[in-house]
């Protein structure tokens, strides 16, 4: 039987599943790979394209531009509170230790964003998401 309950959106968001039947995963690898990121070009369950146009996903370094910033931001208020140091090389080291790596998560994560939330004309379709079929249950 499939089950008829809605998926949420946040839950879709957090394990990077596809913005339309929040199901399919968008990504094939996970975050922390050492041979990368590697990106579906469908969705695995419902076909949808993930990359709408050619150089799409260029629009999501605003994104990782955004993220960096606030970690950026974060760090450095929160090692000044912790240090009370005024050393630039001990900022310097924690900021591009802990950016470089947070990288991968800001990859995925604003491309993930950018097709959940700042794409028109993607939405959520609960009809597409109702034909889940287990490992069980797939025929022989
Ligand atoms: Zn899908």
């Amino acid at each position: 039987m499939a089950e008829e309950k809605k998926i949420k959106m946040w839950p879709a968001i957090v394990k990077a599943k596809c913005p339309k039947c929040r199901v399919g995963n968008i990504y094939a690898t996970p975050i922390y790979s050492i041979f990368g990121q590697k990106i579906h070009t469908t969705c695995p369950h419902c076909g949808m394209v993930y990359e709408r146009e050619p150089g799409y996903f260029y629009a999501a370094m605003y994104i990782s531009y955004a993220f960096v910033v606030a970690e950026l931001v974060t760090l450095a208020v929160g090692t000044s509170i912790l240090t009370g140091s005024h050393n630039p090389w001990l900022y310097t080291l924690i900021l591009l230790s802990v950016v470089g790596l947070l990288a991968p998560f800001n990859l995925r994560y604003s491309r993930v964003l950018l097709l959940h939330w700042l794409t028109p004309g993607i939405h959520y379709d609960h009809e597409l998401s109702k034909d889940v079929v287990t490992a069980d249950e797939v025929p022989v």
